[in-house]
């Protein structure tokens, strides 16, 4: 063979196996067949329809307010609309192109805040994968929701998590036993698994005070005699990873429904942008009974009476939780986790179990009153 002929072959065969790779990434992309979008009064939804799953993540930007959703691994197919005019209260406009060879990005614009979207995974179905987007009255806390940041991974955080947390042996007095005997309570330490809540100046995370302080409020109850159903024990999502807000907290709702509790209590911790905000608030449904009114009140005082916080009041909201929960019920923001000095007292373990112990003595007030 001559030397021409030996170069030309080599730099072919390199040329197919180059080609050959190039095919076989493409063939690996999955498709986006379809984008729906669905309205109600309550919300827009959003569905990509793929031919395989898709990784998705999501991130928003402003002026004007826009939230982009980019699925990697994947081609935009032929058939989809480019651009979509709602013209909603929630979306005006839905765009969707090839970002990147390989990512596709949809850009929705909308004009709600960061606790009234979602964007969410769902693996099954008529297409093997969808990414689904939802917009409107899905608020649900005013604490972190970890909504406006999603990846579709279901890895959740492994450290922070309380995973191996055992509650403390608090005493309880004979006369709580005497009230709290066979009375069913669910409580609902908020957030957890893919959902870390709101993250304190330095690192504490709200799912992991919440659920310290709702292992020991279940563990002084159940001493009580008390029936005690608990939402979660340890670091995990309620529903499952990366679930829409709505399933994850009706299954929250649905321990305390399906258990006939005759009260439920959640509990979180505050976040805002200013680190000076601090304080305790208890809520309750603006539609809910006189008794959620006096629950939210009861346990809010007896956390402020234990930590000190400043009394924020009880107030009345429409998260969701104390809303789709059928017993009279109260979401405690124990304290603001954004606040240097609340975040020391909710990282020391005297602090949890003061605060667990607040919320245990206004369950027996109210029980009492
Ligand atoms: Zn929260």
């Amino acid at each position: 063979m001559n030397k021409r002929l030996a170069v030309f072959s080599f730099v072919l065969c390199l040329t197919l196996i180059w080609f050959q790779s190039i095919v076989l990434a493409a063939s690996d992309l999955a498709t986006i067949e379809d984008l729906r979008i669905s309205t109600s009064d309550d919300k827009v939804r959003i569905v990509a329809d793929a031919d395989k799953e898709v990784d998705y993540q999501s991130f928003a930007l402003s002026s004007p307010n826009r939230i982009v959703v980019d699925l990697s691994n994947a081609t935009l197919g032929r058939n989809v609309s480019k651009e979509i005019d709602v013209d909603n209260r929630y979306v005006e406009k839905v765009r969707v192109a090839q970002f990147e060879k390989d990512v596709v990005r949809i850009v929705v614009e909308s004009p709600v805040k960061r606790n009234d979207y979602d964007v969410f995974g769902i693996v099954g179905g008529s297409s093997a994968y969808r990414v689904a987007m939802d917009f409107g009255q899905i608020s649900y806390l005013n604490g972190s929701s970890g909504s406006n940041y999603s990846t579709g991974s279901s890895s959740s955080s492994a450290s922070n998590s309380g995973n191996s947390y055992k509650p403390s042996n608090i005493s309880v007095d004979s006369s709580a036993k005497s009230v709290l005997k066979g009375k069913v309570i669910t409580i609902d330490p908020g957030h957890g698994g893919s959902d870390s809540g709101a993250v304190g100046p330095s690192g504490l995370y709200e799912k992991t005070a919440t659920l310290k302080i709702g292992l020991n409020v279940a563990e002084m109850l159940k001493k009580s005699g008390a029936k005690v159903y608990i939402t979660r024990k340890t670091d995990k999502d309620v529903y499952g990873p990366n679930a829409s807000a709505t399933a994850e907290l009706q299954a929250r709702c649905n321990v305390g429904n399906w258990s006939n509790s005759d009260i439920f209590v959640s509990i979180h911790l505050d976040s805002f942008t200013a680190p000076s905000a601090q304080g305790t608030t208890g809520y309750y449904y603006v539609n809910g009974s006189y008794d959620s009114q006096k629950l939210a009140t009861y346990v809010k005082d007896g956390v402020i009476e234990q930590i000190g916080t400043p009394d924020r009041g009880a107030k009345t909201c429409n998260f969701y939780v104390v809303k789709n929960t059928e017993m009279p019920a109260t979401l405690v923001e124990v304290a603001f986790v954004s606040n240097p000095d609340e975040e020391a007292i909710l990282k020391s373990e005297d602090g949890i179990k003061k605060a667990a112990k607040g919320i245990f003595n206004g369950i027996v007030r109210y029980f009492q009153s």
